[in-house]
């Protein structure tokens, strides 16, 4: 009789009950997807493949991780910010990523948005100016697998030579001009997304592609993103 129990008691709780947050994350997942991201006109399989599998409530602080698939950016210390999973979805799109590409990222932050690259193209490589933050986005990265992430704590306005030309160059802090070694380190063909804007409330999403050294430059969206700091803040006031 006890073992009958026994085995009843096993059927309804499985596990431990660590599994239940897991399903619970990955659900509240499940619903950003759709109802944030496809729900606006996301359409890239890739990218949506990637947005329901990264786990970004291990992105954010333990006290934030029931409001990581929520509609709005996040803080993650230092005063900077986990961008809206729709922002990150809709940028990533805009890139036009193949699974052969190489990708430079300006702004680490908490290593979430480079996650979704990983997932999508063979190597990603992004910059942090904050110490702190480029520390422990690596070791975050690390610890969760993803092995194709390079992560350097330096000024992104330089790029990353050694590792240039690029497919494509993502910027997830704004500033008033696009940094000039950056469009010289991407591709002839190449795309590059920046918040483009000369105030800190606002800024317009801009994506440029390379075009026999032209550039074509397409507005998308107002956004709100923390500042560039560093090199980009003595340029081009
Ligand atoms: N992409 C991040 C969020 C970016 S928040 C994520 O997925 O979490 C913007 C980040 O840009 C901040 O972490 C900030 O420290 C960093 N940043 C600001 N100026 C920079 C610069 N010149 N070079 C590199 N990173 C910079």
């Amino acid at each position: 009789m006890k073992i009958v129990y026994l085995l009843v008691f096993l059927v309804l709780f499985p596990a431990s009950s660590h599994s239940q947050p897991l399903d619970l994350y990955a659900r509240k997942r499940q619903v950003m997807v759709e109802r944030d991201i496809k729900g606006r006109g996301v359409k890239d399989k890739k990218v949506l493949e990637a947005m329901g599998k990264a786990p970004r409530h291990l992105f954010v602080d333990e006290y934030l991780r029931d409001r990581a698939y929520e509609d709005y950016p996040l803080p993650i210390g230092e005063g900077q910010t986990i961008s809206q999973p729709y922002v990150v979805a809709l940028m990533t799109e805009a890139l036009g990523l193949k699974p052969s590409h190489r990708v430079l990222e300006i702004g680490t932050g908490s290593g979430y948005q480079a996650a979704i690259l990983a997932e999508i193209v063979k190597e990603v490589y992004t910059i942090e100016i904050r110490k702190g933050l480029a520390d422990k986005a690596a070791k975050r990265l690390t610890a969760l697998g993803y092995k194709n992430v390079s992560v350097k704590y330096a000024d992104g306005y330089l790029g990353w030579k050694e590792f240039a030309p690029f497919d494509a160059i993502i910027i997830t802090a704004s500033a008033n001009h696009i940094p000039p070694p950056l469009i010289k380190q991407l591709k002839e063909g190449g795309r590059l997304i920046i918040p483009l804007g000369s105030t800190v409330f606002f800024q317009t999403l801009t994506l440029v592609t390379k075009n026999k050294g032209e550039l074509d430059v397409e507005q998308l969206i107002p956004v709100a993103f923390v500042p560039m700091i560093g090199e980009a803040q003595k340029k081009k006031e």
